[in-house]
């Protein structure tokens, strides 16, 4: 259990997991992955099964809130 990241949306790829957001350590940027198959977003207004990003091993880590919030996605957050 990973309560430090901030759910978005039920899964619809592996309907097992929360849609999380999650920020890139490289870059900073903020992206939305699936906590259980790691499928990945850039939009939380269009996490669907065919906008699924490809991939990538880019390591991860829990957002802060207040970038959440600078990217105005604080309003996607569920939890
Ligand atoms: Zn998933």
């Amino acid at each position: 259990m990973r309560s430090e990241y901030y759910k978005t949306k039920w899964c619809p790829i592996c309907d097992q997991g929360w849609v999380e957001i999650v920020s890139v350590i490289s870059t900073g940027e903020l992206v939305l992955c699936c906590s259980e198959c790691e499928s990945e977003w850039r939009d939380p207004t269009n996490i669907m099964n065919n906008t699924v990003e490809t991939y990538n091993n880019e390591p991860i880590q829990a957002a802060d809130w207040k970038d959440i919030v600078e990217k105005d996605w604080d309003k996607y957050v569920i939890e």
